[in-house]
């Protein structure tokens, strides 16, 4: 078993990875330009650039495996990152999940639904792209986008040269605007002799384009959507050749899911799953990259997990909250960050419901709820 994991990023995905994998017998070094970054409490840092590929042998010296903890990353570093260690997920992976029209075609060529597309990569394309998608429409950047960044609602014809501008002019793609019941996500893994496992369906709340919450599992998922979420995730996996964690995030509608997006990674909506699981995302991608056999994914209570984004309560505060496990990131606070998250868990869904609404209380003062079971 290999004793060091390199991991390219050390945010709080990379954190939570050590946090994970030290009982596995594991210990960590991280790729990071900040040598305080969340991951820092926990592993090595290789302080660089991510594209700074002199740091390549520094990082990779002495590893027995490598992987990645968000997808923005340049595709080269983790080309040459591969070129002396394994590492998985495959540069593939990452090159469909960064690019918004190859991720939809992808997809598409899978045979699993997404919302009407068309390439919108000049000003010119975009006027045939929004024929094809309808109004309203979300135009989005091809590259870079993630939390709801890089995107914008276009409502009709006279909207469009707005919205182009405030893309800045960036190839993109058009895509229908999903008139959605709810937000679902599967997190599912695959090991290199391609056994797999899958976590139930979880319902997801964004605001501003920001996971806000999560609710696991997924109240009311018929067997027969789990089995297709399920279905999608091997069809691509198998396809990728993939060993790792992934993430499909789904809108539902109708009873149906809509595929959105691939995220090649450990995911903030799988969170729920270190108390809330038999094996974590964290313990599951360590297993899979490691060359371990998966673990149970099965749920072992009713979870849900809040967001502190922007600010956060002090951590006595947290830790008073029945059935309440807090999770804070040492990062400092700025509007839109993610600080930390909290999952909270219970026997049952009513008794979810209250713990969540008493956590809420907490979080947001009183004010405004943003999930519930
Ligand atoms: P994304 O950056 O693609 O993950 O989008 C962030 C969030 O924007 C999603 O979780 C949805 O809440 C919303 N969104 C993105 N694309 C669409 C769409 N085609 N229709 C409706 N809502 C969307």
């Amino acid at each position: 078993m290999p004793a060091i994991i390199g991991v390219v990023g050390g945010g709080q995905l990379g954190r939570m990875l050590a946090t994970a994998g030290v009982p596995l017998g594991l210990r960590f070094r991280f790729w990071d330009p900040s040598p305080t970054c969340p991951a820092s409490a926990v592993g090595e840092v290789v302080v660089a650039p991510l594209d700074d590929l002199a740091a390549v042998e520094r990082f990779t010296d002495g590893l027995g495996a490598a992987t990645y903890e968000f997808e923005n990353i340049p595709v080269e570093t983790v080309r040459r990152v591969a070129e002396h260690v394994s590492t998985d997920p495959p540069v593939r992976a990452l090159e469909v999940s960064q690019e918004r029209l190859a991720e939809k075609r992808f997809l598409e060529s899978l045979g699993i639904p997404v919302a009407r597309f068309a390439s919108a990569g000049t000003r010119a394309e975009l006027d045939s792209a929004a024929d094809h998608a309808g109004f309203p429409l979300v135009l989005k950047t091809r590259r870079f986008g993630y939390d709801g960044k890089g995107q914008v609602i276009v409502n009709g014809p006279d909207e469009l040269d707005a919205a182009w501008h405030t893309l800045g002019a960036a190839p993109a793609i058009a895509e229908q605007l999903v008139a959605f019941d709810r937000e679902l996500s599967l997190v599912a893994a695959r090991a290199r002799d391609g056994s797999f496992q899958a976590y139930p369906l979880v319902q997801n709340t964004h605001e501003g384009g920001i996971l806000r919450a999560t609710v696991a599992p997924a109240p009311g998922v018929s067997p027969q959507v789990q089995d297709a979420a399920e279905h999608h995730a091997r069809a691509i996996m198998d396809e990728l050749g993939y060993v790792g964690v992934v993430t499909i995030e789904y809108f539902e509608a109708g009873g149906s899911l809509i595929a959105n997006e691939i995220a090649p990674r450990v995911h903030n909506s799988g969170h729920w799953t270190i108390e809330g699981a038999v094996t974590s995302q964290f313990a599951q991608h360590l297993r899979a990259i490691a060359g371990l056999p998966l673990g149970d994914p099965a749920p072992r209570a009713h979870a849900a997990m809040i967001n502190l984004i922007g600010a956060a309560p002090p951590v006595d505060d947290l830790a008073s909250i029945p059935g309440a496990h807090p999770h804070l990131y040492s990062k400092s606070p700025r509007p839109g960050r993610k600080l930390g998250h909290v999952t909270v868990v219970a026997d049952s869904a009513e008794a979810l419901a209250g713990r969540v609404a008493a956590a809420e209380r907490t979080i947001f003062g009183g004010s405004g709820t943003t999930s519930g079971p």
